[in-house]
């Protein structure tokens, strides 16, 4: 099912922009200023749609709200990674039946991954009769058209047709946080791996042109931004797609090459795709965090080439050593999934002993979730959900214990950090992060929030560091 890219001219961008206007004609019209009630489930790719969702919504004369029951409209953006996140989606958009029976004239709109897979359209279209729009992320841009017809014609639309990924440049963006931006440099897989949905439900890999992104990462810069991600589902084969070459290594570097303090992070990367030049890139470019999240999944060669990983656990631990020799002290993350179908437990084991040779900083752990579609949902499954859970645990333990011990490593330190947000524990005033992206929750005054100071540490446990500013 080849498919090509779908590049939105700016033309079209303006049309939409035009029913922005149109919207805030009619909304300018309304008692009371509408507000906009978006929430967002799974990954920053989706955190990022939201900010264009918003920032669509903002130009048609909306306000935002946390609140379901004062919205006008509610946008659900999903998740299709994991079952137990579908599960909530339906869950909270069956209650919203009780809403929308208090609020009638209320738009209740669902877009994200989970909308572009066909079954799940269809569930909401026969038992979700209160849903007015569904639409797949191919088709955000065109958001404010739709909206405008919902609001001039009612009825229901189904937007989320197996077409080719788009990439559409001039879309607005309300950001959530005044110090941490996400910039999405690509979109779509070309992968496959055996247990993911992202490239049936997100398309095939679109590079953005490099000037785009560096003028959007040069305005987040002059606005004020201080901590920078750049976003993809596989980063390291950005500009395969582009006719003038620039590989990620090059694209960093000249991300790195605007003035200004700022951080520059990145994810996913795919370990097949990352390459030397890319550790020696981070090693030499000031601004590259010295953090890197390479997901493995599994340690064992035969998982892994049933998962299509498309690499050995040698290639892998190769790449981790030379990276290790380029970066000393840099911080390694990684995703593993544990019980992949047909796993056995003398198999997860050599998860165990790869997790002992890399030392990961942390681990973003799964136990495996089939997702229909995929090919891994129809593979025998034997282990019992008792033994994928005691692997599991012990999976947990030791990487805990890794934690603890290399979080423990900086008490005494002082470390630059990034004061990035108020803390949630009433004992700490703020929260901030290592330039490796380590939480540390700080003692200090809120005058703080959005500089680069230097954080004296005083304690850690497994997640998180502890300190106080100097
Ligand atoms: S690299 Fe694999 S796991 Fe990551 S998004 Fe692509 S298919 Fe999914």
């Amino acid at each position: 099912m080849e498919r090509t890219t779908t590049v939105i001219s700016q033309v079209q961008v303006d049309r939409q922009l035009d029913y922005c206007d149109k919207i805030a004609a009619i909304t300018a019209q309304w008692p009371e200023r509408p507000l906009a009630f978006v929430d967002t489930y799974g990954c920053q790719q989706n955190e990022a749609d939201s900010e264009r969702i918003r920032g669509y919504l903002e130009k048609m004369g909306f306000g935002f709200t946390g609140d379901e029951e004062q919205a006008r409209i509610i946008v659900i953006n999903t998740c299709a990674i994991r079952e137990h996140a579908e599960q909530r989606v339906f869950g909270n958009v069956g209650a919203l039946v009780h809403v929308k029976r208090r609020h009638p004239e209320q738009l209740i709109c669902l877009c994200g991954c989970m909308m572009q897979e066909p079954h799940v359209a269809e569930k909401i279209r026969q038992s979700y009769r209160h849903v007015d729009l569904v639409f797949g992320p191919h088709a955000l841009w065109k958001f404010p058209e739709m909206i405008h017809t919902l609001l001039t014609q009612r009825g229901r639309i189904f937007s989320n047709a197996d077409e080719a990924g788009s990439i559409a440049e001039g879309i607005p963006v309300v950001r959530q946080d005044s110090v941490k931006a996400w910039v999405s440099i690509m979109y779509g897989c070309n992968n496959f791996c055996a247990y993911c949905i992202v490239p049936y439900v997100r398309g095939r890999e679109r590079s953005r042109q490099p000037e785009d992104i560096l003028a959007e990462v040069e305005q987040l810069v002059a606005e004020g931004y201080k901590d920078i991600t750049l976003l993809g589902q596989n980063v390291n084969s950005y500009g395969k797609d582009l006719e003038e070459p620039c590989d990620f290594a090059d694209l960093l570097e000249r991300v790195n090459a605007i003035p200004g303090e700022f951080l520059i992070r990145f994810m996913t990367s795919h370990p097949k795709d990352a390459t030397h030049k890319l550790f020696e890139t981070m090693a030499r470019c000031e601004k590259v965090a010295p953090v890197l999240h390479l997901p493995v999944q599994a340690g064992n060669d035969r998982v892994l080439k049933v998962m299509n990983r498309r690499h050995t656990r040698e290639q892998y631990l190769e790449k981790i050593r030379d990276l290790k020799s380029l970066i000393p002290g840099i911080v390694l993350t990684s995703d593993i999934i544990v019980g992949f179908p047909g796993e056995t437990t003398e198999e997860f084991e050599d998860t165990l002993s790869l997790l002992e040779e890399v030392r990961y900083d942390a681990l973003f752990t799964f136990i495996f979730s089939p997702r229909v579609g995929t090919p891994a949902a129809k593979m025998d499954d034997p282990m019992s959900h008792q033994e994928k859970l005691a692997n599991f645990n012990r999976l947990v333990a030791l990487q805990d214990s890794i934690s603890e011990e290399k979080h423990a490593a900086y008490i005494g330190k002082t470390v630059r950090c990034l004061i990035d947000g108020l803390s949630d524990d009433a004992r700490y005033d703020l929260t901030a992060r290592t330039p490796g992206n380590r939480l540390v929750r700080v003692v200090g005054p809120k005058e703080a929030l959005g500089q680069f100071r230097d954080v004296k540490i005083t304690d850690a446990n497994k997640w998180s560091l502890f300190g106080e500013l100097m």
